[in-house]
């Protein structure tokens, strides 16, 4: 089969970070164009917008689309409109019905939407599920804290509406959580505002299963020093520790796995088999505990935020 025509809209840190070394190792695509404001790839065709790109390269046959989330409706909308297949980085959406949206629209027009978790597909996240599937779970705690000013440093989108704060990096988790452990619903949470933002800084957060397993995650982007990215289980098997981001996994002390991570690669390669296989992937449930933290959740007034 010949590779897949792809192209990048919205080049920025991802793009450079992740989405060009997992492109250009994988044959299974060609990436022969890209569209941003500002941003370029050298080597190839480059636009300022999908649209003069669409026009101008007929024969691109898929977008990644990579631009915050407030913009990437109008951007996906488009591509499927002109019959492309559209890879969505994370959050697929600034709004869940959007993303229903597109999922009809890629449906109706018999394309692939793809609703991209790089989280899911860390190294130790399948080991995780498939122990916790083996016992029984008492409690689980999430601690996802870091340092914004370091990971983020100047992204303003990140902290206006719909750019979800600390649920940009929170997200991460709970595309993990969705995916390794039973059913939860939110039962209560407080957000944190810094007065001068319209995305909070800090989430506390409380969940249950229907059987009343307590789940907790505490989201906070004001830890300096140490970060972490745990996800910890109490279980009738012992205590697992899904360590940095779903890299590390141990159980009662012990390492089952710790093996560099291939997120992005992994995450092309699924784009292509449900490509080839003419069918989407959009699972929504992260997107909608984060939606809920939002309905649900107290909000708390802190102190102003400056870069
Ligand atoms: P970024 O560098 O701040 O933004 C990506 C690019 O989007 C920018 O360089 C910009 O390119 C374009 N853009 C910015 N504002 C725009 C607007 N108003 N309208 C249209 N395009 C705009 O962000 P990023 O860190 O790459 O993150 C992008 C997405 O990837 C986010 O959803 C994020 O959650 C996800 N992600 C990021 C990371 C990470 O480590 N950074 C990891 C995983 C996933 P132009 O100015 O050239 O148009």
């Amino acid at each position: 089969m010949s590779p897949i025509n792809i192209a990048i809209v919205g080049v920025g840190k991802i793009v450079r970070d992740q989405h060009l070394p997992a492109l250009a190792a994988n044959s299974d695509y060609k990436l022969i164009a890209a569209a941003s404001r500002n941003g370029v790839v050298d080597g190839i065709d480059n636009f300022k917008s999908i649209e003069a790109m669409l026009e101008a390269v007929p024969a691109i046959d898929a977008v990644s689309l990579c631009m915050p989330p407030q913009y990437r409706y109008a951007a996906a909308h488009t591509a499927l409109q002109a019959g492309k297949h559209v890879f969505l980085e994370k959050p697929p959406g600034a709004t869940l019905s959007e993303v229903a949206d597109l999922q009809a629209l890629a449906d109706s027009k018999g394309l692939s939407l793809f609703a991209s978790w790089h989280s899911r597909y860390a190294p130790a996240v399948e080991e995780a599920k498939t122990f916790l599937a083996s016992t029984k779970i008492n409690s689980v705690q999430v601690n996802w804290k870091e340092d914004v000013r370091h990971w983020h440093p100047n992204q303003e989108w990140i902290w206006a509406a719909g750019g979800l704060g600390v649920f940009d990096p929170g997200i991460n988790a709970l595309s993990i959580v969705t995916h390794i452990l039973p059913n939860l619903f939110i039962t209560a949470a407080t957000l944190e505002f810094p007065e001068n933002r319209d995305a909070p800084i800090a989430a506390s957060i409380t969940f249950q299963d229907a059987t009343g397993l307590p789940v907790s995650a505490e989201f906070d982007w004001r830890q300096t020093g140490h970060q972490s990215w745990d996800i910890i289980a109490e279980t009738d098997a012992g205590k697992m520790v899904l360590a940095e981001g779903g890299a590390k996994l141990s159980i009662n002390g012990e390492l089952r796995k710790d093996t560099p991570e291939r997120e992005y690669p992994a995450l092309y390669e699924r784009f292509a088999e449900i490509v080839k296989a003419g069918k989407s992937d959009v699972d929504q449930a992260p997107l909608r505990h984060v939606a809920d933290a939002f309905m649900l959740g107290k909000r708390k007034f802190v102190e102003a935020f400056h870069d």
